[in-house]
């Protein structure tokens, strides 16, 4: 045969990049990266907003695993990677915006002292809170969801005005139907080790660092995270990786000998390893002919649907300092905002000469109001929920509404059994592999993650091929 060795990426998201920034280092094979957008970086998206560049998408991943910041420092930008310039946030609850009770573990009270001061939950739900301590711990079985192991224990104020809130937030989802071992597996494993469930996370809570300085949990680019995303379409030019834009796959088969090919809307490609790094309803579509156990699970998968408004006001209508990055609406509320982001605080380079940034988000898993809506129905819908809360007394003067329809798979009670499963059918088809947002977590760090580990088994599979060429 005398074809180079070939890998087909599927979607130029950032598990694709990450994907394929991997397998560039591959010593002489070629590399080709689909997708059908005419922009690589899927969900990641920075534009010009009331003259500073504004992530659509997400705007930090997380710092404290490593895979993002690791991939940062390998594309030169470690040094350039800043941290929010607050930790502090506030919850809408009960009428006025309340902050965040110290000692939270993504809503789960490890102080509750904290939590009785801040005034997020009644009397009664105090109270109903500290018989974690002296509760009997449940009987050890499979996966639960995170509102049935937050409320055993803590009651369901706790769970819905803390850490549906919170956790809710990041899914875009109901917790009471979400995985806890997919999606909070240090909660799964707290509840796991103990009988309270408070006690067990304040043990697990990292030492204080020497000298008091507190790591970052959040990064950022200065220049939003798509120049992440230009960092690697750059060097993967310059490693001759083709990325081939505005060009869908349509579907993966099987090849001649013991290889694939992958169609797109143009041509056919003949490859000794294809990684699909699609949203799920794609992944199924692709999968369905050659894997479908793997292609049933990601047409499985339900996903939510959120828009996320930005909002530039006067600086003289917003009433005071605004201190903090901004804050959360529990779903008990009622209200169309799931969150209100105060960008130029969180951001402060983002804080544009007598203006200030708010990013509005609305909706969630079950409620696609804020999907319906028009884009003056919706401005005018969040900025009345924002000047309730926050006390503005004016209209924005720019907004920018970004949908984002089907973009968070909902990682559900038996997720990761699912994903196994799936996984296990690929395993058995050697240079196919799947990865991204609907598998083994959704934040940044996670995607690259999977794309890394999904470019390290496709290299392993090119060079069993190797002695044979
Ligand atoms: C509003 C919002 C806020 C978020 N906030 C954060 C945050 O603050 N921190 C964080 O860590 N994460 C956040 N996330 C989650 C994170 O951004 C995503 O989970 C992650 O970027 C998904 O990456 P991906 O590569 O798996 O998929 P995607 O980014 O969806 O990329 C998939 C790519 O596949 C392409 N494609 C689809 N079909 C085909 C086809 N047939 N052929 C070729 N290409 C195809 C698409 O065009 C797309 O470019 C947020 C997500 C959203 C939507």
């Amino acid at each position: 045969m005398s074809r180079r060795p070939t890998a087909v990426v599927i979607g130029a998201g950032v598990t694709g990049l990450a994907a394929a920034f991997a397998l560039a280092d591959s010593e002489g094979a070629r590399v080709v990266v689909l997708d059908s957008s005419w922009r690589a970086g899927g969900k990641i998206a920075t534009e010009p907003f009331a003259g500073v560049p504004l992530d659509l998408g997400p705007d930090s991943f997380l710092a404290r695993v490593p895979h993002a910041v690791d991939l940062c420092g390998r594309l030169g930008l470690g040094d350039e990677l800043i941290a929010p310039a607050t930790g502090k946030a506030w919850l809408w609850v009960r009428g006025r915006l309340r902050p965040l009770p110290e000692g939270l573990v993504l809503g789960v009270p490890s102080n509750l002292a904290a939590v009785a001061r801040s005034g997020i939950l009644s009397p009664a739900g105090v109270a109903r809170a500290a018989l974690d301590l002296v509760l009997p711990r449940p009987a050890a079985e499979g996966d639960r969801s995170v509102g049935d192991v937050v409320a055993g224990r803590f009651g369901a104020e706790v769970h819905r005005r803390l850490v549906d809130p919170l956790l809710g937030g990041i899914h875009a989802g109901r917790s009471e139907l979400l995985s806890v071992a997919a999606t909070a597996p240090q909660l799964d494993a707290a509840a796991r080790r103990g009988r309270s469930l408070l006690l067990a996370l304040r043990r697990a809570a990292p030492p204080p660092t020497p000298g008091g300085a507190v790591p970052p949990v959040f990064l950022s680019h200065p220049a939003g995270l798509e120049r992440v995303v230009d960092a690697l379409t750059g060097r993967l030019a310059a490693a001759g990786v083709e990325l081939a834009l505005g060009e869908a796959a349509t579907s993966v088969e099987r090849g001649a000998g013991p290889g694939w090919a992958v169609r797109t809307d143009r041509r056919r490609i003949d490859a000794d390893a294809v990684i699909v790094c699609v949203p799920a309803p794609a992944t199924a579509g692709l999968l369905d002919g050659v894997a479908p156990r793997a292609g049933a699970f990601a047409r499985s998968v339900e996903h939510s649907s959120v828009v996320v408004t930005a909002l530039a006001y006067r600086a003289s209508d917003v009433p005071a300092r605004l201190d903090g990055s901004g804050f959360l609406v529990p779903r008990t509320e009622g209200r169309l905002l799931t969150a209100g982001t105060w960008t130029s605080s969180k951001w402060p380079h983002l804080a544009p000469a007598g203006l200030v940034l708010v990013r509005a988000s609305a909706g969630r898993y079950g409620d696609e109001r804020a999907l319906q809506l028009d884009d003056t129905e919706l401005v005018g819908a969040l900025h009345a929920e924002l000047a309730e809360a926050m006390g503005l007394s004016g209209p924005p003067v720019e907004h920018r509404v970004t949908r984002w329809p089907g973009a968070f798979p909902q990682y559900t009670v038996g997720h990761l059994d699912r994903v196994a499963a799936a996984e296990a059918e690929l395993a058995g088809l050697p240079g196919l592999e799947a990865a991204g947002a609907a598998f083994r977590g959704l934040g940044i760090p996670a995607c690259i993650a999977q794309g890394e580990a999904a470019a390290a088994r496709a290299l392993d599979h090119l060079r069993s091929l190797a002695p044979t060429r």
